[in-house]
């Protein structure tokens, strides 16, 4: 059972060396008398910006997801049920939530967040748009961002996993979207594909308020927030009266061991501007409303999404890394095996 282990916490930002990818001998079973454990098949496993924060020493009370050294990485994938103890479950059935990354676990249960149910779309979009990314981009815009018709949005990481999403569904509710992104060619995917009416590389922004007052001369409504740092700070200048900002992440911040300082948070009074942060784990009971939101449009071709796809376990730790230099251009997927 090959697995990709972390080698020792991490400070600072996350390197491919601070992995190895071992075979474990261990067989896994389902215990005699288990009506709790499911044995599976990783088939896709997702890269998300929130696992550098499980690779950190834990100070105080530790996230029950938290990596310990010499222990396989964790993280949503899609999977295949091969046995199950638990009576929801049985072979065949394929699943998405938190897995190791490693080609076959042994899972609780409750470990499994959604049967997946449609399959005439690719499976690796589980771990995307029909995933943890697509539920995220749905509650923050839509639950988080209360947005109406017309209005002026702004998103950051804007061709990524969620902001391509973000994007597109502010465009569906007939809003003026504006992304920054970090090379030129996510700039043309923002502008090309997913119908951005803007686009700019944040990298080429010497003043990003500046750049900001060029695409929104009447300010910002709804920011949507995945980078946080300078962005956010010149974001803050430039946000309407009554602007919301759903706090999705701060990518920027996570591999610092001193966050910068954001200087405009005054503005959040001045303005009246609601900003709040969220978690898609609070949401997963809107899921089938998503789903029901969400399908159509990808089947009509409506709503598209891009994936960088990386095959083989041995692959997975140069792809978790890559997010934090950008070098995904869109949802980063690592396929274990395909069926
Ligand atoms: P992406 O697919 O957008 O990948 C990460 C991207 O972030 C990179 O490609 C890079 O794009 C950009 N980036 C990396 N470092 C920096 C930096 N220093 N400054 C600015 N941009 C940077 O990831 P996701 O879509 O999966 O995640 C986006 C955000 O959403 C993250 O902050 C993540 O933590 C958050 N999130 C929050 C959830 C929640 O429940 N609240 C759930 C899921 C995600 P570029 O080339 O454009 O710089």
């Amino acid at each position: 059972n090959k697995q990709v282990i972390l080698k020792d916490y991490v400070t600072g930002f996350p390197k491919e060396s601070d992995m190895n990818i071992v075979d474990s001998t261990i067989t896994l079973k389902i215990p005699e008398g288990s009506n709790d454990l499911v044995l599976v098949k990783n088939l896709y496993l997702s890269c998300d910006p929130y696992m550098r924060g499980l690779m950190n020493k834990p100070q105080g009370t530790a996230s029950p997801l938290a990596y310990s050294p010499q222990s396989a990485i964790a993280g949503c994938g899609v999977l295949k049920v091969l046995e199950s103890g638990h009576k929801g479950y049985k072979e065949g059935d394929l699943v998405w939530g938190f897995t190791k990354w490693e080609e076959y676990s042994l899972i609780p249960a409750a470990q499994i967040l959604f049967k997946i149910e449609h399959t005439d779309v690719p499976l690796s979009y589980y771990t995307g748009i029909l995933g943890m990314p697509g539920m995220t981009a749905y509650a923050g815009f839509f639950e988080v961002g209360s947005p109406k018709k017309g209005e002026n949005v702004f998103v950051s990481a804007a061709s990524g996993a969620v902001g391509q999403l973000v994007g597109q569904f502010a465009k569906l509710h007939g809003c003026y979207v504006v992304g920054s992104a970090g090379t030129k060619e996510k700039v043309d995917l923002l502008k090309n594909k997913f119908g951005y009416d803007e686009a700019f590389n944040y990298k080429e922004e010497p003043d990003l308020n500046a750049a900001l007052k060029r695409y929104f001369p009447e300010g910002i409504d709804i920011y949507y927030e995945n980078v946080g740092g300078k962005t956010l700070d010149a974001v803050l200048l430039n946000m309407k009266l009554n602007g919301r900002i759903p706090v999705c992440g701060m990518i920027s911040q996570y591999n610092l061991t001193q966050h910068e300082g954001v200087t405009n948070l005054a503005h959040l009074v001045y303005k009246r501007i609601r900003m709040q942060g969220f978690v898609v784990g609070d949401f997963y009971h809107l899921y089938a409303k998503f789903l029901e939101y969400v399908l159509p449009y990808i089947r009509e071709g409506k709503v598209v999404y891009v994936e960088d796809i990386a095959e083989g376990l041995e692959k997975g730790p140069a792809a978790l890394v890559g997010l934090f230099s950008g070098q995904n251009v869109g949802k980063q997927v690592l396929v274990v095996a395909r069926e």
